[in-house]
């Protein structure tokens, strides 16, 4: 039997790392953590509170709270104390405040301590910005995933229209723009590349090609590790 990998796949918003992850851990029966989703449903338990931004209060929630995902076929069903956050936590009003929650010490370390349980055992996938760097820096695997500002952009548009979502490309561009500087320039955990991480560019690539190659990637090492 080949060896279950710990696999980090890093990069900015909107690079397809969750759709692709998706991908790559149904077919290889891995399992699959989307970071980005712990630090949205910490942003929406606060805003349910509808408090002043606070640091101390958030950082409370965080290590109270309770996060759940539960994988069906087609979505990645998420739970925050027991209640349905799955779509909630992909408004507006949560992407404009998750990176100014997730840039806050102990929120982070309460994610990345969960973050290491569920990895721990192997035979998982985790996505978001520091995963090769902090949260897993021995990850069998580290791809940083990116693709341009402008690429991504159109992709977020695509996929929120198609939901029939009324937005505006320029503006969307604007919010990636702002969300990857706030990511990149916070103190603690900044969004960046691991040294040792694989960068892949995907303007140019269709999902489908992107996972098919990360796929050949992770057979290739399980092979490796599994014959030494
Ligand atoms: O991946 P997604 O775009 O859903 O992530 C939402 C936000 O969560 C990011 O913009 C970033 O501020 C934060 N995040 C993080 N570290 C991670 C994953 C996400 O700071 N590992």
């Amino acid at each position: 039997m080949n060896k279950k990998l710990v696999i980090a796949i890093d990069g900015p918003a909107g690079a397809g790392k969750s759709t692709i992850a998706k991908l790559v851990a149904e077919k290889l029966g891995y399992a699959y953590i989307d970071t980005g989703a712990m630090y949205r449903s910490v942003t929406w338990k606060f805003l349910q509170t509808k408090a002043a931004f606070d640091e101390q209060l958030i950082s409370e929630l965080a290590e109270r709270m309770v996060i759940e995902f539960r994988p069906e076929a087609s979505v990645n069903r998420v739970f925050v104390d027991g209640v349905e956050v799955t779509e909630a936590i992909r408004k507006a009003e949560v992407t404009c405040n998750v990176s100014k929650v997730a840039a806050i010490g102990p929120v982070r370390e309460a994610m990345v301590a969960q973050q290491r349980r569920m990895g721990e055992a192997g035979g998982v996938l985790m996505d978001g910005r520091d995963i090769g760097t902090v949260v897993f820096p021995h990850a069998d695997l580290k791809i940083f995933l990116t693709a341009t500002v402008e690429e991504r952009a159109r992709r977020r548009y695509k996929e929120l229209t198609e939901k029939g979502e009324i937005i505006d490309l320029a503006t969307l561009q604007q919010e990636i723009a702002q969300r990857d500087k706030q990511d990149s320039e916070r103190e603690i955990s900044p969004l960046r590349q691991a040294e040792d991480a694989l960068l892949l560019d995907s303007s140019d690539m269709t999902i489908a090609e992107v996972a098919a190659f990360i796929i050949r990637l992770v057979q290739e090492k399980e092979n490796v590790l599994c014959n030494n």
